[in-house]
């Protein structure tokens, strides 16, 4: 690469020059991410492309509603890269309607409980320690403030969904709206047992794949298109898209969905948002990004092959897709001692409660690692490997100040042949 182009790919002169204080972070952000093993599940590197779309002069524009139904004017262009947007989204996830304006994946739940329910309506969602999200219920959410929140958790015996039983509560509390869909279960989801249940008891199902849209779209975990009334998504993690939201659904929940987005929640869309949600969906719809979402499930096989190998405990036992939750308090650790420990020596993870943690939330007992940005710096089965034995010997040493230093060191050599996407150090 010409010195031209490094410098072109990675220009933040106009920061550095109106605020250095700020550039100087964002360096050394860059650094870090260039330099860390990352395996925080819900975390990925955008592409170039991508990052590009963000920082444009669509930040300038004020879009209020949507493409030919505008309140201002000087939408010929907005309206092309959202009308693009939606069109990808839609054959990309094969459902017949999309909007791409929710801010992020939680305004996204928001607009699906206000299109559709009334206060104090019941919602049935996995309680947030058997790894649902704040979303789906929980009791310091809006949605758990709002709503009546009707718990279903994984079973105490195995930790997988005992549909047995969530048909049981279903059957019980006539719930007007299901979630499935979670931020912590590393098993492959059966939407079409969660519909069965959802149309036994007249409640619309909603799949929120926000951890697994990558998966999904790349064929690497089943699609609940064609099975669900909804499908909520975040754009930024196995997307791999900017951090963003999006909603897809039968045709019959779109125009109550839209209206719930704009006007109900939000003003004028993020539309140097929606230019790069177009870009990352191009990008997912290629044979590379494929690959990569396959790549992603065997890489965290091959990592919690070696987890287990040095007598980690994973929960379920092992994982389908891009995700581990390891149950660390067998070696002698809580999850939070756990997450610092391996920090210090390069591999950023983060702490996580288990399904019926006895630990507080702020110092639970589990450890919660994933694969997507590292399977989207390359690596592969040998890397994980090496991986699993680090991160073995930082949680048997980590009061160990020497052997986290070294561990750091050996990461930044690996990280060095693996160059990050979107990052030219
Ligand atoms: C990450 C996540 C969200 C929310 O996404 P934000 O963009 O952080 O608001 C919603 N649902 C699930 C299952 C998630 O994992």
């Amino acid at each position: 690469m010409s010195t031209t182009e490094v410098l072109s790919l990675n220009q933040l002169d106009a920061i550095q020059a109106v605020d250095p204080e700020i550039h100087d972070l964002i360096r050394l952000e860059e650094r870090r991410q260039a330099n860390v093993i990352r395996l925080i599940p819900s975390e990925n590197y955008a592409s170039r492309a991508v990052m590009q779309a963000t920082g444009t002069v669509l930040t300038n524009k004020y879009s209020e509603g949507y493409a030919g139904k505008r309140y201002y004017e000087g939408q010929e262009y907005i309206d092309q890269v959202e009308r693009i947007a939606v069109e990808r989204a839609k054959a990309l996830f094969n459902m017949p309607h999309a909007n791409v304006q929710p801010y992020s994946g939680s305004p996204a739940n928001q607009a699906i409980y206000l299109a559709l329910l009334e206060p104090g309506d019941k919602v049935m969602g996995m309680a947030l320690p058997s790894g649902g999200h704040l979303t789906h219920g929980a009791k310091v959410s809006f949605s758990g403030k709002l709503y009546t929140p009707v718990p279903y958790t994984v079973s105490a015996k195995d930790h997988l969904l005992d549909f047995t039983e969530i048909r049981r509560i279903a059957l019980e509390e006539r719930p007007k709206l299901i979630f499935c869909g979670h931020s912590a279960y590393p098993r492959v989801l059966d939407f079409a047992k969660f519909a069965e249940i959802a149309k036994e008891v007249g409640a619309v199902l909603v799949s929120d794949i926000a951890h697994i849209s990558g998966l999904v779209v790349s064929g690497a975990h089943p699609s609940p298109a064609g099975i669900v009334d909804i499908v909520s998504t975040t754009t930024h993690k196995t997307l791999r898209g900017p951090r963003g939201g999006m909603l897809l659904s039968r045709e019959e929940y779109g125009a109550a969905l839209d209206k719930a987005v704009f006007p109900g929640l939000q003003g004028g869309p993020h539309n140097h948002t929606t230019a790069a949600i177009a870009v990352a969906l191009k990008e997912a719809a290629t044979p590379e990004f494929t690959s990569y979402g396959h790549q992603i499930v065997r890489n965290a096989k091959a990592l919690a092959e070696g987890l287990l190998s040095h007598g980690f405990r994973l929960i379920t036992g092992g994982t389908e897709n891009h995700l581990i939750l390891i149950d660390i308090t067998n070696k002698g650790l809580s999850g939070r001692e756990a997450a610092k420990a391996l920090a210090e020596a390069g591999i950023v993870a983060n702490c996580n409660a288990i399904p019926f943690d006895t630990r507080k939330p702020f110092d639970p007992s589990g450890v919660r690692i994933g694969t997507p940005a590292i399977t989207s710096r390359g690596m592969k089965e040998p890397e994980m490997k090496r991986i699993a034995d680090w991160m073995a010997e930082v949680v048997a040493s980590a009061g160990v100040a020497a052997v986290k230093a070294r561990v750091a060191g050996e990461v930044r050599d690996l990280c060095a042949s693996f160059p990050a996407p979107g990052i030219s150090i």
